[in-house]
């Protein structure tokens, strides 16, 4: 192998030997290439064959272009051999191909050696592979960027996508979408069955996302369970719904996680560019209030933005601090907000009073009278249910004390229990303290959960659901039709009574799919050896066609609407006696 050229100046460093500098040369962990005036290569080190696989034999007098890869363009070349012009170096990344056809990319200094005239005498170029430095950096370009769970783009890159997007979408004059959407009951998942479970719904999520949409559309993760999608090119509002839709069917299929068969569905809130907004921050501000929307008119459904949202936004606000005022009021009875209804239960062949299920009434003096339907999602979305949850269990229990004080023994106080309460086992300590407390029988009470409540949380339920039940509770699922369980499932849970949904009831006299849905039911349920109780009985018609299915209780308007204590007292007091 040819010695390397001599450097025209030391420097000014000391002089050194040629046979340091060859050492230094040979067993250098850098590749050295040195080629003469012409740029042939005239000498290669051992770090330049281990690199490229090239042994010196086969490159000598070759130009250092059997390197390349191809990659560069021209301009790129002539950048390169102007700095060496003008500077005597040039230093930079670039991509070269070893003997095995691979490509990496090089940190690369070229060096100009000169003669005393000034005439090139060599080039000398050392360079490392920088594989490993590049991948580190892009997986760091990667962890900023990109969602560590679902792989989505995070944040960041997505206000920097919609940003290049919107500027795209102005200068064509062209309509843009924004949906944010976020799921709904998640929490309940991951509380329950734990933070494994939930991000790997996570994941599932997100692969239904992206293949609910274009490739050319953008999906990110925003944090949590909130996700967004921009559709940068749209005819109008009618597409966007569209792919709304789609998201909606694709989110709302059951999910395998595990043994777990889970459920979750989407919330969506929907701005368009430019009508709802110029810029990123007001798209995304309008699409978070529809996307409030759309969970307070029912969850599971997607909302365009319409400014008059802003206001039922702020409104969702205002009613949660009054909850949270009127919940820290809650132990001084004079300036108590809240009250129990009580709304009868009548066993269908005797037409006698059973039971009572208690009814939460809010009476906030800011907004007057609001239906449980209102305050109690927000309840539960803040949490605030496990204090309101736990009066609710307090009062009925000192109210059905007070119906045994009057005389009226044997009726059973129905109470909703939400999935969040059923997820302590305080609820076991509450219900044993109330009864306690009351001295009151644990047949006293029946709890109430909602079919969904049951299906979400299989184990945690199940585990409280029997310790209810040894107590010598009864338990009911309410609202069953809505849900997605089967009864099979349910046979595993220790329910005493299915309450059939208003939904059924209302059509059973004008639609035939309702009332033999009803009719399956119930004689499901009675094989199962489970009570039914038919939910929203108005008319006699209903009354009478549930009770020859052989429907053991109704409840509805026809009997009598949610009373207050009072007045309820005076209901039971007016039914004729049990000898009559
Ligand atoms: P739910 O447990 O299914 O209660 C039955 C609802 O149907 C009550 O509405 C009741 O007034 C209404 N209803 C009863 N009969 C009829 C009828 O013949 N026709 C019609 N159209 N409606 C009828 P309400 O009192 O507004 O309660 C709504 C829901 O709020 C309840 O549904 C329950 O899920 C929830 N809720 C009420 N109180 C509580 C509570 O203390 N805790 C919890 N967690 N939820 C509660
Ligand atoms: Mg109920
Ligand atoms: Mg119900």
């Amino acid at each position: 192998m040819a010695q390397p050229a001599t450097p025209a100046s030391s420097g000014g460093q000391y002089p050194l030997s040629q046979e340091v500098l060859w050492r230094a040369y040979e067993h250098s962990h850098e590749a050295v290439l040195v080629s003469d005036g012409n740029n042939r290569i005239i000498a290669v080190n051992a770090a330049f064959t281990r690199l490229t696989g090239y042994g010196a034999a086969e490159v000598l007098g070759q130009n250092p272009r059997i390197l390349s890869s191809g990659n560069a363009g021209p301009e790129f070349y002539a950048a390169m051999w102007e700095a060496i012009a003008q500077y005597d170096f040039w230093e930079g990344e670039i991509w070269d191909k070893r003997k095995d056809g691979s490509l990496y990319p090089k940190w690369l200094c070229i060096s100009v050696v000169r003669d005393a005239a000034g005439q090139v005498e060599n080039y000398v170029a050392n360079f490392t592979d920088i594989s490993a430095s590049k991948q580190a950096a892009d997986r760091l370009a990667q962890l900023a960027y990109h969602d560590a769970l679902t792989h989505l783009p995070n944040r960041l890159a997505f206000e920097s996508q919609l940003e290049h997007a919107l500027r795209i979408c102005s200068r064509e004059n062209r309509q843009l979408a924004l949906m944010l959407i976020d799921l709904d009951n998640f929490k309940n998942i991951n509380d329950t069955l734990g933070h494994h479970v939930g991000d790997t719904l996570l994941q599932q999520v997100a692969g239904r996302l992206r293949e609910s949409v274009r490739a050319s559309d953008l999906v990110a993760r925003l944090g949590g369970d909130e996700f967004v999608v921009v559709l940068p090119e749209i005819e109008g509002p009618l597409t966007a719904a569209r792919v709304a839709d789609k998201i909606q069917m694709a989110l709302s299929e059951n999910y395998r996680v595990n043994e777990h068969l889970l459920y979750t569905t989407p919330s969506i809130g929907i701005s368009l560019f430019p009508g709802d907004g110029a810029d990123a921050g007001i798209l995304l501000r309008n699409a978070d209030s529809a996307m409030y929307h759309a969970k307070s008119v029912g969850r599971n459904n997607h909302q365009f933005y319409a400014s008059r949202m802003n206001e039922a936004a702020g409104e969702r606000l205002q009613m949660e601090n009054a909850l949270r005022q009127a919940i820290a009021a809650i132990g001084l009875p004079e300036s108590c907000q809240f009250s129990l209804h009580f709304q009868p239960q009548i066993a269908a062949k005797s037409g006698r009073v059973v039971g009572l299920e208690a009814l939460l009434r809010w009476n906030s003096p800011i907004f007057g009278n609001i239906s449980p339907l209102r305050f109690i999602p927000i309840a539960e979305e803040t949490g605030l249910i496990q204090p309101l949850g736990d009066w609710v269990v307090w009062e009925s229990c000192r109210l059905i004390h007070e119906l045994r004080r009057l005389g009226l023994h044997d009726i059973r106080v129905a109470i909703n229990i939400s999935a969040q309460q059923l997820r302590h086992e305080n609820l076991l300590l509450l219900v044993r303290g109330a009864l306690a407390c009351y001295e009151l029988e644990p047949d006293a009470i029946e709890l109430e959960i909602t079919e969904s409540t049951a299906m979400q949380n299989p184990e945690m339920t199940l585990n409280i659901l029997d310790q209810l039940a040894a107590m010598g509770v009864k338990l009911a699922i309410d609202d069953f039709g809505t849900g997605h369980s089967s009864l099979a499932y349910l046979k595993h849970l220790p329910i005493k009574c299915l309450k059939l949904d208003r939904s059924f009831v209302s059509d059973i006299e004008t639609d035939a799919n309702d009332a033999s849905i009803c009719a399956a039911i119930i004689a499901l349920g009675h094989n199962l050896g489970l009570e039914l109780v038919a939910e929203g009985v108005e008319t006699e018609m209903q009354s009478e066609f549930l009770t020859r299915l052989g429907c053991d209780y109704l409840q509805g308007y026809l009997f009598s609407k949610p009373k207050p204590f009072a007045e309820i007292v005076a209901y039971l007091q007016a039914q004729p006696p049990l000898s009559a």
